[in-house]
């Protein structure tokens, strides 16, 4: 099998040559039919989050050279452990990528996502950087049933942390208009999904103007440069007078001081991007104005299986995407960090 691997931070992705991994127990073996390039490999190649005031929170010792990045995959099932079960050759899935140890409270209570022990594909394991992924369980795979797997491998990190993120402002998004921030990948599939998922309707703030247009187009109702002088009131009108729920997939020190600072009283904001930085808050808006500032992090193999039957049951959400060849996952890795892409990246073979 060929791979695209990491073998240091912030240097260019070597090819590399193995045989085939043979399946044992209840593993899989998928031939990856796409494989979406996401923003956090970017942070992966670079080594580090930014967490403000130059502080950085490291990846050195948790990531191990070489890695294979890649957790957005789908594939198709060709060969399984004697323990596998629920899918045979042919079948096409998803792999679902973050999984735990299995072993811990966290994994028993469905959370595989927080285990403090992860076991990620792509981050901590093998991922989809290749034409061939081992994927350590069956049960992590989920039937695709016709839906196109180039289409559908970005649900497994986009689709899956952006309907994560929508889940926990429950029925508040049916209520209130929703402020988005940041209209790249993750800001097109948040507004895909949130008609699906019964939403009032989306207010979003992007600076460039080209991903506003995008943003626009895929259904939100007013689109706003956060950088204009009165972009709050811009944001505050454009919602109906107030804003009481705001979904930041930016995660820089600026866009969330700008969602708490627009939050009305018993308002939440959702942080899900990790763009980096850091924001001082005055400690009496927490409790005066009754504030939730909630994270979320992808998501649970529940919460995917979940999504991929609302996507089946109302179409895949509308993200433009472009097909490239795995060898061109390095380029496409600077193409992200360079903000030249609109939509997904999938690597195809
Ligand atoms: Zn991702
Ligand atoms: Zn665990």
């Amino acid at each position: 099998m060929r791979s695209y691997q990491l073998t240091g931070f912030e240097t260019p992705l070597a090819e590399a040559t193995e045989p085939l991994p043979e399946p044992k127990g209840a593993e899989v073996l998928l031939k990856v039919l796409g494989a979406g390039v996401c923003h956090s490999d970017v942070h992966i190649w670079e080594g580090a989050y930014d967490l403000g005031h130059g502080r950085k929170l490291s990846f050195e010792g948790r990531v191990h050279f070489p890695l294979t990045m890649g957790h957005e995959t789908a594939g198709e099932v060709v060969a399984t452990g004697p323990d596998a079960t629920g899918v045979k050759p042919g079948d096409k899935v998803l792999a679902f990528s973050w999984i735990g140890c299995g072993d811990c409270p966290v994994c028993a209570g469905g959370q595989e996502n927080y285990c403090g022990r992860p076991r990620f594909l792509g981050v901590n394991r093998a991922g989809g950087y290749a034409d061939h992924l081992l994927v350590p369980d069956a049960r992590y795979l989920v039937p695709l049933d016709g839906l196109d797997p180039v289409k559908a491998a970005p649900l497994n990190c986009s689709g899956l942390t952006t309907y994560s993120a929508l889940g926990k402002l429950g029925a508040d998004l049916s209520r209130h208009m929703l402020v988005v921030m940041g209209a790249g990948g993750l800001g097109l599939m948040a507004l895909g999904l949130m008609g699906m998922m019964g939403a009032k309707g989306a207010v979003v703030v992007e600076p460039d103007p080209a991903k506003r247009e995008a943003a626009l187009k895929a259904g939100a109702v007013a689109a706003v440069d956060p950088g204009a002088e009165d972009a709050a009131a811009q944001i505050r009108k454009a919602a109906g007078g107030t804003v009481h729920i705001v979904l930041d997939l930016v995660g820089s020190g600026s866009s969330l001081d700008l969602g708490i600072e627009l939050l009305a009283r018993g308002g939440k904001v959702v942080v899900v991007g990790l763009l980096g930085g850091d924001v001082t808050i005055p400690v009496p808006y927490i409790p005066m104005r009754a504030i939730t500032i909630q994270g979320s992090y992808v998501g649970t193999l529940e919460e995917l299986r979940a999504l991929v039957d609302l996507v089946k049951a109302h179409g895949l959400p509308e993200v433009p995407i472009e097909c490239r060849p795995f060898a061109e996952a390095g380029r496409s890795l600077a193409d992200l960090r360079a903000g030249k892409v609109v939509g997904r990246v999938v690597l195809t073979p």
